[in-house]
């Protein structure tokens, strides 16, 4: 069997195109290490065992760039052998709908066009009883004419889309324990990040943390990201400290723009050119338009957040597709609840919040937190 890998997006991007199709590759073969992938007219092709299959299919729909993939079954370039494979195949599973063949003549220098090609497949399946449906059939015949053999496929199975993680940068994710900031993540990853995690917790140890939910996050995140990333646990509880005597309604967006500040930092050693939240537009009281504004100004790195403008049931069914969301839902002890209880400011100021910050030292703050990650 032969795993036939389409790319979509990155065949359209020129000069570029060999970078964004090594990058695919490359990932390909990271999730993959038992398997040759070879690259071949602008598909990438894996031979695997029957055995195989579905583990494979699992890993590729977790590989950011393919469009789709299929099974398929190489055989020699003529129309005969392929007629009779297809009728066999379709009577092994008892299919009596109506079919049509579909050929992608990759070479062009083979003698019988697309088109003719399909019309002699289909007439001796047609000559075998089966109803032809050109436009709405229930079996589609896929055949790709390569230069030494043809594919013959019955079934595109999509793949996530967007472009292999790797070819964009590195970015540095905020990500809580909630629902929204690991879609967040994804939708960076989607557009070829990589996505570095800085996780701030309420427990007494990060080896509290690291054996918590949020471990299990993690790595159904890592299934999409066969690059090397830098996980930060940071603790909260110097911020907590420091803001417990002011009592103030402001301290959730204090506490975002703290985070913010840490992670420029962070982002700075690794050389990341953007940070991620998973902030949505006025779904609570810190993600009002004014709020966004003064959080935005605690950093002066862009600021990346890709679902300000779902929503929430659409983070959510996008969190059940890509498979964070029970995890995201179980039970945590999340920072941000217990800052949060306080009925927070929708109209900050940056010129209070400035004030506040000198107040509590958060230069100081920011260092010990700095200091104190794992
Ligand atoms: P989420 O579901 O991602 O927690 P949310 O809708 O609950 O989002 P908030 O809790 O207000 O919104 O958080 C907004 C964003 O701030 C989060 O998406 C995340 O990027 C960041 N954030 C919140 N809490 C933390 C934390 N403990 N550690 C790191 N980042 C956090
Ligand atoms: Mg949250």
């Amino acid at each position: 069997m032969i795993i036939n890998i389409h790319y979509g997006e990155i065949a359209l991007k020129g000069q570029n195109r060999s970078f964004f199709e090594d990058a695919l590759v490359r990932n390909t073969h990271a999730v993959l290490p038992n398997h040759k992938v070879q690259k071949l007219y602008g598909r990438l092709l894996i031979e695997a065992e029957e055995k195989d299959l579905e583990l494979i299919s699992t890993k590729l729909k977790k590989t950011f760039g393919i469009e789709w993939f299929s099974n398929s079954y190489k055989l020699e370039r003529d129309q005969e052998k392929i007629g009779q494979f297809a009728l066999d195949y379709l009577k092994q599973n008892s299919f009596s709908g109506s079919i049509r063949v579909e050929t992608n003549r990759v070479d062009k220098s083979f003698e019988i066009n697309s088109m003719e090609f399909s019309k002699q497949v289909g007439a001796i399946l047609f000559n075998a009883g089966f109803k032809v449906n050109l436009s709405k059939p229930d079996q589609t015949i896929y055949i790709e004419l390569l230069e030494n053999f043809a594919l013959v496929y019955f079934e595109k199975i999509p793949g996530p889309g967007g472009l292999p993680v790797g070819v964009s940068g590195r970015v540095l994710c905020l990500l809580s324990g909630g629902i929204d900031s690991p879609v967040a993540a994804l939708m960076m990853m989607k557009r070829g990040c990589i996505v570095d995690f800085l996780h701030f917790y309420a427990y007494s140890s990060a080896e509290e943390v690291k054996n918590s939910k949020m471990n299990r996050l993690l790595q159904i995140l890592k299934e999409y990201q066969p690059r090397e990333f830098k996980t930060y646990f940071a603790p909260y509880h110097q911020f907590y400290e420091a803001t417990m005597s002011i009592q103030s309604k402001q301290e959730l967006i204090l506490f975002r723009r703290f985070i913010l500040k840490v992670a420029e930092e962070l982002a700075k050693q690794n050389n990341s050119l953007g940070l991620v939240t998973g902030d949505n537009l006025g779904q609570v009281a810190s993600q009002t338009l004014d709020n966004l504004f003064t959080t935005s100004q605690a950093t002066s790195l862009p600021l990346y957040r890709p679902l300000i403008g779902f929503d929430k049931r659409e983070i959510i069914n996008l969190a059940k597709k890509y498979g964070t969301y029970e995890a995201s839902i179980e039970e945590y002890k999340d920072c941000c609840s217990l800052v949060s209880i306080k009925h927070p400011d929708t109209k900050t100021k940056v010129d209070d919040l400035e004030k506040l910050e000198e107040e509590i030292k958060i230069k100081e703050i920011i260092d010990k937190t700095l200091n104190s990650i794992s």
